[in-house]
């Protein structure tokens, strides 16, 4: 029913997989991107913001470039370093200050949930966490791809347990900008 997601992929098989995943390039370890779509040749990426606040260096040093688009040679996809849903979720949780908490992610199937009649389609899906304070845990369960917004946003209940749905999301909007 569900699955862990295991926390590193060493090989990608299929560069289909890899339609909007993020992948850090050679030019530098600061320069980040988002895989768009591909044909026989080129693999067509979208320069993404580089949130880290890890000392040494300067992250966001392209951060002027997000929205760019850039391309590299479809051959060359399978050996860029793709970032999995650990890497990110273990980078926002270095830049929110919750390196002491355990925080694992769990992918649910999306036919587990069920909603009431009248919710659009669009709102049917599934993202939370389940946090434990006294042991410093929580889990993020999702039923669709793990975003930077939604992994800021459930990381922002684990930080600030007492905000508002309303705080949260301004909070998410401004460190997402
Ligand atoms: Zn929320």
């Amino acid at each position: 029913m569900s699955r862990r997601v295991t926390p590193r992929t060493d090989t990608i098989q299929d560069i289909d997989t890899m339609i909007g995943e993020t992948a850090t390039t050679n030019l530098s370890p600061t320069f980040k991107a988002r895989l768009l779509e591909y044909d026989d040749r080129w693999g067509y990426f979208e320069v993404t913001k580089n949130h880290s606040k890890r000392k040494g260096l300067n992250w966001g040093k392209y951060n002027d470039s997000a929205g760019q688009i850039m391309e590299i040679p479809t051959q060359m996809l399978r050996s860029l370093t793709w970032l999995t849903i650990h890497d990110k979720v273990s980078d926002w949780m270095d830049a929110l200050g919750l390196s002491e908490w355990t925080i694992t992610t769990e992918a649910i199937d999306e036919k587990s949930v069920v909603y009431e009649e009248g919710v659009p389609d669009s709102d049917q899906y599934f993202v939370g966490v389940q946090i434990d304070k006294d042991k410093m845990k929580a889990c993020i369960y999702h039923d669709r791809p793990l975003t930077d917004e939604y992994i800021v946003h459930e990381l922002l209940h684990v930080k600030h347990s007492e905000w508002s749905e309303d705080q949260v999301n301004a909070e998410t909007e401004k460190l997402l900008r």
